[in-house]
């Protein structure tokens, strides 16, 4: 039995980049055929300015607002995760966190002051899958592969010679003995998750 699910997803309830709400993102991926979708909204210093966080269980149920929406808007038979795309204070880096629960975004505080090793080993304690999201867009430092599990090699908005690049890195990182896992969600209608 194949899944096609969406690993890399933003609402336009929560992120500033994300301009479908949560309702008319689930029609159109089940319209799609997808059996899934896993929302990592942006959980960075520009969903978190300063005056959200003065209140930590209001910007953690604003965090989750997307993925609430979008789960209590699912047909029976489609699946809604919650996930993260992270980045720190002062970098333009982005991490695809899998597998995160309410109970963490509520109870562990503000992420975007712990750095790297630090995320890798709070992800390997709860069984989350840490992944760079593209690694080569302009700005962006490629991480140390101690600090991920994976690499996103097909990025929807980002060009395909940079796509590449990020398939030829993730292979040779692989090639060196590394563990290291990486998808490649396709566009709609020829979606796949590979390796
Ligand atoms: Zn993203």
């Amino acid at each position: 039995m194949e899944y096609k699910y969406e690993l890399h997803c933003h609402t336009g309830a929560v992120s500033r980049c994300g301009r479908v709400e949560p309702e008319k993102i689930v029609e159109m991926y089940v319209e799609a055929g997808y059996n899934g979708i896993v929302v990592t909204d942006h959980y960075s210093p520009m969903t978190f300015p300063i005056h959200r966080l003065a209140c930590p269980q209001k910007a953690a149920d604003f965090y989750l607002s997307g993925y609430r929406r979008m789960k209590a808007a699912a047909p029976e038979g489609f699946t809604v995760l919650l996930g993260m795309e992270l980045r720190h204070y002062w970098t333009a880096n982005d991490y695809l966190i899998y597998g995160v629960t309410e109970d963490f975004v509520k109870d562990t505080g503000n992420l975007m002051n712990v750095w790297e090793p630090r995320i890798k080993a709070l992800c390997e304690q709860n069984g989350f899958l840490i992944y760079q999201a593209h690694p080569f867009r302009v700005g962006i430092r490629r991480t140390d592969p101690k600090n991920i599990d994976g690499v996103e090699v097909y990025n929807g908005k980002t060009d395909d010679r940079r796509n590449a690049q990020a398939l030829a890195w993730a292979k040779e990182r692989q090639a060196d003995g590394l563990r290291l896992r990486f998808s490649h969600p396709g566009a709609f209608g020829k979606g796949r998750n590979y390796y």
